[in-house]
């Protein structure tokens, strides 16, 4: 078991993507001692940078932003010269037109036929002056309430359906109040008339992004922490966590054994409470469903393909729902100026059919659909890569909530347990 090996560390933190470097990196500089503990061969988790013949990957298109200047300055100070700042170009494909995205005024009403938009302004004024009838509890009422239901046909349930693999109406309300972050048609409008007033964070017009791809944030901070004498084990995962008198003690995969008095979690909550001792009360039962994603990389022997950062999809017969242009966000993302790349990103579960397809067959029907578009030939296809993420985007579906308050509780019976980070919190 190692008994010789054991240390005693102050802060122990499981998982190594850009939460879990960021807690160490920032205890470090406040002094403390830091172990990260990541289960791959290498951090960086979801905000890694994939290289292949000198074209740069991001795991889906990363772009920074904050309202909150004291985390800009935070970036500025890591990556120095290395952070960019790019122009925002999205475009959607809406009945057969590329239009910008987030929508825009009047974008949002010519994109679709007279008579549609029409019904789609009546139902909009209809919802919004309506008495509220009911509580908004799922996706759908949460969108119908603020755009009305022509809008949310039309619009937004055929995209969200294709990246969630469910319908609207079992998305959890909350999660779209938090986190989609669409800005209501009054924002919008007035973000329009006065340019200078802070932008809702979908309509901000750039954003910031390291010259390398994204991944160079995980890195730059995987340095600082070697160099502040903290330590990055990788391909090392807890199998069992003991709590102790005065912290935890964690029994690695390799059989080590490693003492910590504070941890900090950022796994998923469900690796976490395996982990845990069930003579500690019974853990509730826990899902929290994920969805999958498959990334396509092209490489491509022409100068470009679009102007955008990001194109949205969402037709349904269209293998994939969104494609980005890494040349686009730093012209270092590729390794001459006369070919470029795309990442053509299909959402999909490991229990539905095109995640058992093989590579091959999957890149042969994007890369038809895309020549299709008239955006690619397929001869100009010079590399193809292909990487299928299953715990892409935990699900928000409706009850989470409530499951996730039930773990919070069982899990606060120990205070020196924290969690953090996109599936560990
Ligand atoms: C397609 C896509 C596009 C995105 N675009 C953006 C964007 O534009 N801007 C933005 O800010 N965010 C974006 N995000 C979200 C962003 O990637 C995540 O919020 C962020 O990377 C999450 O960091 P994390 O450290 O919380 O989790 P993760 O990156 O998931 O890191 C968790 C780490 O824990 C490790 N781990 C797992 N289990 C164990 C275990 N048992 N033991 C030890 N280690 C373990 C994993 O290997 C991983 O390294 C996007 C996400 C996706 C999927």
């Amino acid at each position: 078991m190692g008994g010789e090996k054991i240390e005693r560390e102050h802060f122990i933190i499981l998982g190594g993507g850009i939460a879990g470097l960021t807690a160490a990196y920032e205890l470090l500089r406040r002094g403390q001692r830091v172990t990260v503990i990541e289960k791959g061969a290498a951090v960086g988790g979801l905000a890694r940078t994939f290289v292949r013949d000198g074209f740069r990957f991001d795991l889906g298109g990363h772009r920074f932003h904050s309202n909150n200047p004291a985390v800009v300055d935070w970036l500025e100070d890591l990556l120095g010269d290395d952070l960019l700042t790019v122009p925002r170009t999205s475009r959607i494909k809406l009945n057969g037109r590329f239009v910008n995205y987030p929508l825009t005024f009047p974008d949002a009403f010519t994109a679709f036929p007279p008579g549609q938009a029409a019904g789609m302004g009546a139902s909009y004024f209809l919802a919004r002056f309506a008495p509220r009838q009911r509580p908004e509890r799922s996706f759908e009422d949460w969108v119908v309430r603020r755009f009305g239901r022509q809008m949310y046909r039309r619009f937004f349930q055929p995209y969200t359906e294709k990246v969630w693999g469910i319908s609207g109406s079992q998305l959890s309300a909350e999660w779209a109040a938090q986190r989609i972050g669409l800005p209501s048609m009054w924002q919008t409008i007035r973000h329009a008339l006065r340019p200078d007033d802070m932008p809702p964070a979908t309509a901000v017009t750039q954003f910031y992004y390291p010259r390398y791809g994204f991944g160079m944030i995980p890195q730059a901070l995987a340095r600082q922490i070697l160099a502040r004498d903290g330590r990055i084990l990788t391909q090392a995962a807890p199998r069992r966590i003991t709590p102790t008198a005065d912290g935890f003690r964690l029994l690695l995969d390799n059989g080590d054994s490693l003492y910590s008095d504070e941890l900090i979690a950022t796994i998923p909550l469900p690796a976490l409470l395996d982990a845990l001792p069930p003579e500690n009360g019974r853990a509730p039962a826990f899902s929290l469903n994920y969805r999958g994603l498959i990334c396509l990389f092209l490489a491509l022997d022409r100068p470009q393909v679009t102007p955008d950062n990001w194109t949205y999809f969402p037709d349904p017969a269209l293998i994939f729902g969104r494609t980005h242009e890494p040349k686009n966000w730093s012209p270092h993302m590729v390794p001459d100026n006369n070919c470029t790349s795309l990442c053509v990103e299909i959402f999909a579960s490991p229990h539905e059919p095109v995640w058992q397809w093989p590579e091959e067959r999957i890149a042969a029907k994007a890369i038809e659909q895309l020549s299709n578009l008239g955006w690619i030939r397929p001869r100009e296809v010079c590399g193809q890569w292909l990487l299928r993420l299953p715990h892409a985007y935990p699900i928000y579906d409706l009850g989470y909530q409530t499951r996730l308050r039930e773990v919070h509780a069982y899990l606060s019976q120990w205070p020196r347990l924290h969690l953090l980070g996109r599936t560990g919190s």
